[in-house]
This record gives structure tokens, sequence and C-alpha cells, in this order.
């Protein structure tokens, strides 16, 4: 048996904010990251709209990025303390993932995190409160996703949580949130959105109802990208959508290898955190040459170079457009193009990659990649990312 689940309710377009003023509920905690929101106004927009609505509101302010166990525990507290029946979470991926952890929390106190690490093992959720969440970045989507990421980082640890009971019961897809981005971040967490796309249309786990969502986002980033980036806001509404769709995707279908490398990869390194993104836009032109040697990926590499209208008569011709475009964007972008163009010392990437190709073969989004590896296979794939080599195994 298999399952698809998203959010009761997607509500999207322009000014979509406003339908907080027709919520029912009574007492709603709102959580929200470093300040972006408030100085835009956005946070007092959603205070004043649930007040309309009769709901009686208390922030939980300053989610950090990346958020902590810490965070997560102090937020269910202050959930416990207030018991809300609605918990809005506003702002990029950290708000809503940490929101995602204090909502579990708040309905079970007594779980762990050990608890909740084995992927879809969640107890039921919605018996104290629903789940609003409102994106203000166009990448991670965790809106509508069943996934969070929180870090122990006494550990080291990040516990990426998976279970459809965190998917939210609805999201607020407002475009005019992300319209405030700056265009680092628009191209970072756009090609984010590329990937969520890509990896869930070959995803092993891929269906009927995934693949549609991954092309048509994949068609809208790629119509729709260059144009945010370069401050067109019609562009930027569209890829506030498009990263939705992928999400949706990617919240059924899972991912690949491109997402392993990027998780293993981020903070790994002394000279300096790797943005999730831009690992994605980096490592996905290599990962589709790799997988691309298995027969029923390679065909479905090229289904999306043919849909797109990309040039090349067979398979191999279509697969090099499609990665010919993603490196025309990564490049218009300033997107380097190898981790030593990022900057990472070789003699530190020598040291250390044989470690990061056995984690990234043991992380949550290798399950599910069209092609298994070994972590020798995996070590010699990061080699290749690292000088800009060919692949040819
Ligand atoms: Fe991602």
């Amino acid at each position: 048996m298999s399952r698809f689940t998203l959010p009761r309710d997607v509500y999207y377009g322009k000014d979509s904010l406003e339908v907080l003023k027709t919520i029912k509920g009574k007492k709603a905690i709102v959580v929200v990251g470093g300040g972006s929101m408030k100085r835009f106004g956005f946070l007092d927009k959603v205070t004043s709209y649930l007040k309309e609505a009769g709901i009686e509101v208390s922030l939980f302010e300053n989610v950090e990025p990346d958020p902590s166990v810490e965070t997560v525990m102090r937020g269910a507290k202050a959930m416990q303390e207030f018991e809300p029946d609605l918990i809005v979470a506003m702002g990029g991926g950290s708000p809503i993932d940490a929101a995602k952890a204090m909502w579990t929390f708040y309905e079970y106190p007594e779980t762990s995190f050990e608890d909740l690490i084995t992927p879809f093992s969640f107890p039921e959720l919605r018996q104290k409160a629903k789940f609003i969440a409102i994106p203000s970045t166009s990448g991670t989507a965790t809106e509508v996703t069943a996934f969070a990421v929180i870090t122990d980082y006494e550990k080291g640890i990040k516990y990426p949580l998976a279970d459809f009971n965190i998917t939210p019961d609805i999201a607020i897809v407002d475009p005019t949130l992300a319209e405030t981005m700056p265009a680092k971040l628009t191209a970072h967490t756009g090609m984010d959105a590329l990937t969520h796309a890509i990896e869930a249309y070959v995803s092993t786990l891929h269906s009927p109802f995934t693949d549609p969502l991954a092309l048509q986002a994949i068609e809208m980033v790629l119509d729709y990208l260059p144009g945010s980036y370069s401050g067109n806001m019609e562009a930027r509404d569209q890829m506030h959508l498009a990263q939705c769709l992928a999400g949706m995707a990617f919240s059924n279908a899972l991912l690949g290898i491109v997402h392993s490398l990027a998780h293993k990869t981020g903070a790994a390194f002394s000279t300096g955190h790797i943005p999730h993104g831009c690992a994605n836009a980096i490592y996905l032109p290599y990962v589709i040459k790799f997988n691309a040697k298995d027969k029923e990926a390679k065909s479905r590499y090229a289904e999306i170079a043919r849909r797109m209208g990309l040039d090349g008569t067979s398979e191999d011709a279509l697969i090099n457009s499609l990665c010919r475009k993603i490196d025309s964007f990564n490049q218009h972008m300033n997107i380097p193009k190898t981790l030593q163009e990022f900057g990472i010392n070789e003699d530190e990437f020598k040291e250390k990659v044989a470690t990061i190709a056995a984690n990234a073969v043991a992380d949550a989004c290798t399950g599910s990649n069209p092609r298994q590896l070994t972590p020798a296979e995996m070590e010699r794939l990061l080699t290749a990312i690292y000088y800009g080599k060919e692949i040819d195994f």
C-alpha cells in the first residue's frame, strides 16, 4: 500500500495571508525567526488578522537558522503553558521546521527525540492543535512536507524528522512574503526547489501522483528562476508556487543522493558552511550523470529534458542538454561548478572525503535514489565534484 499526503488546504496568491481573518480557533501561537518577518510588517499583519478572527495570540520569536533541540523544547514549553489550538509558523524553513517539532512535544511531552528518529513512527498529532505554515522563502517547501530538520549541537547530530503527521493542515503560499528575498537566497532556494523536483521525478518512490507535480515544478523553475533572480517580481511570485509544487512531489516521492551529499557536506569543512541550495546546485549535474548509468533513471532524466523542450534525439543527448541547462543556470547566478571553486581546502577535503562519503551513503535520502552505491563509489563521485571531473563510472 502506498500513501500520498498533502495539507488539507493550500491558500495561494498575493494577499492570501488575509485568509487568517477567517480562521476558526481560540488561541494561536505564532512561531517566527530572527526578525525579517517583523521588519517587513508581516508579523503585524498575521497577529492583527488572527485577532480580527477573534483569536488570542501569543508570539514565539527568534528561532535561529538550523534550529536547535533547546529551541524546540523552549517552544514546546511555551505551548504547554499557553495551550494554543492553532500553531502558526512563519518564515524560512527554520521556524516552520522548529514549530513542527515543538508541536509534537507539545502534544506528547513525554516523547524524546530518539523516539522520533525512526521515519514514519510519530504518535497521532492534532489532539491539541492544528498547524498553519506560511513560507517566506521559495525553496524548502516545508509548508507542505512531512519533514523537519532539527540540530542537536551538543551531539553534533541533525535529526531529520519525517512523518505525515507533521504535514501542515494549512499552507498559506503568499508570494508577497518571498518578494523580500535577496538575490543570493533566491538563487540558492530556487536551485533547491529544482533539485527537489528532479530527484522526486527519478526517485524509486515516484508515482502517478507525484510525477505531474514534479514536471510542472521543473518547467516553472526553468521559466521563472532567472527572472526571479534578477528581481522580476512576477517571476518571483511564480517561483513561490513552483517550489511548493516541488515540495508536494518530494514529500511523497522522497529525494536522492544530491540531498544525501548536501546534508553531509553542509557543515563538514572549516572553510565555512555550504548553503543547502548552493550544495544541491553544484552536485545536481554530476549526480544526474552518475544515476543515468541506471537504465530506468536514464530514460526518466531524458523524459524531463524532452518535456522541457530541450535539444537532443537520443537519451544521452537529452541528458547532456539537461545538465548544460543546469550549468547555465548556475553560471548565471554565480554558483561555482566544483567544491574546489567553492573554496574548500584540498588537504582538508582529502582528509575528510572517505568519512563524508560513508555518512552520505547512510543518509535517509539515499534509499530512494535510483542507483544504489558503495561508500567507495560515493567517494569517487564526491572527488569528481571536488575537481570537476567527468563522471564515467
Ligand atoms: Fe532541499
